[in-house]
């Protein structure tokens, strides 16, 4: 729990810092790609090798873009976090298949769902979306030559035995996580994809799981596979949002 809140704290700080500078950065970027375009016409399609480094810019600048996109994301949640609802959790979980349906088939990903009928949960539907999708994007990029995606829900009970929500599991059969980077996966900016990756994908999800009061853990075997268990309150119990700044919630429990 201390890790937790410390943790917590740390998100919150970089949050304030970046959403700023992530602003500021869009408008000299949409800048320079507009003027790019203008030269790219201008020039025509005779001056081939000059076209050429325009794409090359023109990649990069789209690589700013989505890490500022996703700083975005990560630093003001509350732009789109506007309330909460009741939310079925497996007619998510299928529409966030088939929005990533193209990362999993590219890589030849079979998906399996173990989905039953669970207890409504109290969050952001579009938070929930993203979060599922940041999970299974991962898991397809982790199985760049195939295996199996297992999606699972269930409801969950508190040690008491009072029904406290549902706990979702994601399942890959994947290259896994090195021990000596488990603890950091959750970290912004914490990344081993290099040039493709930004490193806040866990770490935005990390931070919505927690603004509705919900629990993310992972397990791993290198060259086995990563398991992440999502523990979500369900709407009755649900106790984390009213506080919050701008927080509302769409209808009571
Ligand atoms: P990114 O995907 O941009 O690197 P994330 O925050 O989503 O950023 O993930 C951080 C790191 O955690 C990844 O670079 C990868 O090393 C590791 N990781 C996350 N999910 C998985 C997974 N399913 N299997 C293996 N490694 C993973």
């Amino acid at each position: 729990a201390q890790q937790q809140l410390v943790m917590s704290e740390k998100l919150a700080a970089i949050g304030e810092l970046t959403a700023g500078v992530a602003h500021e950065v869009n408008n000299p970027v949409a800048v320079i790609q507009g003027n790019l375009d203008v030269m790219k016409s201008v020039l025509g399609p005779a001056a081939e090798p000059v076209q050429r480094e325009i794409g090359l810019i023109h990649a990069q600048i789209d690589r700013i873009r989505l890490i500022v996109t996703k700083l975005l994301q990560f630093a003001r949640p509350g732009d789109f976090a506007g309330y909460t609802e009741a939310v079925d959790i497996a007619p998510v979980v299928h529409d966030c298949l088939v929005l990533t349906a193209h990362n999993l088939d590219r890589n030849d990903v079979e998906v399996v769902t173990h989905l039953e009928a669970t207890a409504p949960v109290e969050i952001n539907r579009g938070e929930l979306q993203q979060v599922l999708i940041n999970l299974i994007v991962n898991a397809a990029q982790a199985m760049p030559d195939g295996g199996t995606l297992t999606l699972a829900a269930h409801d969950w009970s508190d040690a008491d035995g009072t029904p406290a929500g549902v706990e979702l599991v994601v399942r890959d059969t994947g290259v896994g996580i090195a021990s000596e980077d488990l603890a950091a996966i959750f970290d912004p900016f914490f990344t081993t994809k290099k040039d493709s990756g930004t490193g806040l994908g866990l770490s935005v999800t990390y931070t919505i799981v927690e603004r509705y009061g919900g629990r993310i853990t992972v397990a791993s075997q290198p060259g086995e596979g990563t398991e992440f268990h999502l523990r979500l309150r369900r709407q009755a119990e649900f106790q984390g949002g009213p506080e919050a700044p701008g927080f509302m919630r769409r209808w009571k429990g």
